[in-house]
């Protein structure tokens, strides 16, 4: 059986950035500063921190990361109260927190959110059409997998 959710107009969106790529993602976000405004955003402790003064308006704030934020995001993800990740992890560095990662990745995944670890990917969803509209998301199916046996 197919499922879908609606994303709304407004979407939820989840900023986090690790140290070394938080300087991106500003820059970034203050490029984005008009589409940004229409939609909610949310974000880990430190990044959203840099988040509300660079674009000077409120941010939810998780935890920091490596405190417990990217798992309070990966949450809210399997929850439905996240529609868009933007995640800038460090593929340079490794981090004390990598299973939290890790587990945030996975879940954007499962739950057919849409993610941009990059630049590139953010600008590619910020321009869509789709960002300015509804969008009628895929719910992937997992009640094979939960009736199965064990
Ligand atoms: P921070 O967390 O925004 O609190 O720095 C980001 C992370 O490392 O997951």
């Amino acid at each position: 059986m197919n499922m879908t959710r609606q994303m709304p107009f407004r979407k939820r969106i989840a900023l986090v950035a690790h140290d070394n790529r938080k300087h991106d993602l500003i820059e970034w976000a203050e490029h984005n500063k008009v589409v940004l405004a229409k939609h909610e955003l949310i974000a880990t402790g430190t990044t959203g921190t840099l988040l509300e003064t660079q674009l000077d308006r409120p941010v939810l704030k998780m935890m920091s990361g490596p405190l417990g934020g990217d798992q309070q995001i990966g949450s809210m993800i399997a929850e439905s109260r996240i529609d868009i990740l933007i995640f800038f992890w460090d593929p340079m560095e490794a981090q004390p927190h990598d299973p939290d990662i890790k587990a945030l990745l996975r879940l954007a995944v499962v739950w057919n959110i849409p993610m941009a670890c990059d630049r590139a990917t953010a600008d590619f969803i910020f321009t869509s059409p789709l960002m300015h509209d509804t969008y009628e998301c895929q719910v992937p199916d997992y009640s094979v997998y939960l009736k199965r046996k064990v």
